[in-house]
């Protein structure tokens, strides 16, 4: 298998591009996608600002931080930085959160920890022993969004990078199509204007795929952590994984389409006002409804938010 553009070894093959590179044009492509999607996505006010990545240790959101921080941290009023939820799940969480400690340490760059133990009073592993037919997933997500969420607005931050590649976004939109839900399609990062109270996501490996990265991680020598949770057997996600990839398999290119669908609905609900936000009555955290969706016991569907 030859580099399509040099005719040296190539490391990958990548079929929607119609393309097999070699690990020089592979690093190439990888790093100029990703920085375009940052220029489209990071628009600083002033020329300077902060960015905080969500990192759980797992490859997609280690490459994100990696190549933010080689990127970003050389301009001068511009500060990388980056925390991690700890849902409380023994045994996988508290492992990747040691190794996205490692990595942050090797970056110079600043980490926190934030929990559900502290902020909510529980943990994953007691929530599933009382799910009342919901999933794991649809639980823990909206809880998940909320820290996320507080902990950018700790660290002062301008944006939150969240490591979703083209996969993980795919997915999401066939999710969110299969319930006919298109506000939500809108809604979904990366988003352009902050709305009362909520940092905003972006989501700059979007156009790249799962094995691009993992083949990106590898190259580059990031450790990171290969663990899964132990509740995503029980996940919606699982099926949509699973067509989606078929789907791409026999029509290269569909995973790129979904986003770009996205992006067309996003991009028609250009008044803020269509995106604006109330608080949740309980809580008084951002919610779209009365109640924010970790203080709504209704929801029974797995969250096909991002
Ligand atoms: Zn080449
Ligand atoms: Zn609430």
């Amino acid at each position: 298998m030859n580099c399509s553009v040099c005719g040296k070894d190539a490391v990958i093959d990548i079929p929607y591009m119609n393309k097999r590179l070699c690990q020089v044009h592979f690093l190439d492509h990888f790093e100029s996608v990703f920085m375009k999607e940052v220029r489209q996505q990071i628009k600083f006010d002033s020329g300077g600002g902060t960015v905080s990545v969500a990192l759980s240790g797992g490859k997609d959101s280690s490459v994100t931080l990696y190549i933010l921080h080689s990127i970003l941290s050389v301009r001068r009023k511009v500060k990388v930085k980056a925390f991690t939820v700890d849902e409380g799940i023994s045994g996988y969480r508290d492992k990747s959160i040691q190794t996205a400690g490692e990595l942050c340490r090797s970056l110079g760059v600043e980490h926190t920890v934030i929990s559900y133990s502290e902020v909510f009073g529980t943990t994953m592993d007691s929530e599933v022993t009382r799910l009342r037919g919901k999933t794991p997933c649809a639980v823990c997500g909206p809880m998940r969004r909320q820290l996320i969420n507080m902990a950018a607005q700790t660290q002062g931050s301008d944006y939150v990078a969240l490591g979703l590649n083209m996969d993980d976004v795919a997915q999401s939109v066939l999710m969110n199509v299969s319930r006919g839900d298109m506000e939500r399609i809108s809604r979904m990062a990366p988003h352009s204007h902050s709305v009362n109270g909520l940092v905003r996501r972006v989501i700059p490996l979007r156009r790249l795929s799962e094995r691009e990265v993992v083949t990106y991680a590898l190259l580059k020598n990031i450790k990171y952590d290969h663990s899964w949770c132990p509740y995503y057997a029980q996940a919606q996600r699982n099926l949509f994984r699973k067509i989606v990839s078929e789907i791409e398999e026999k029509y290269p290119g569909s995973k790129l389409a979904m986003i770009r669908l996205q992006e067309d609905i996003a991009g028609r609900y250009t008044n803020p006002g269509d995106l604006s936000l109330g608080t949740c009555r309980n809580c008084g955290r951002p919610s779209s409804g009365q109640l924010c969706s970790v203080c709504m016991i209704s929801g029974e569907n797995d969250d096909g938010n991002q």
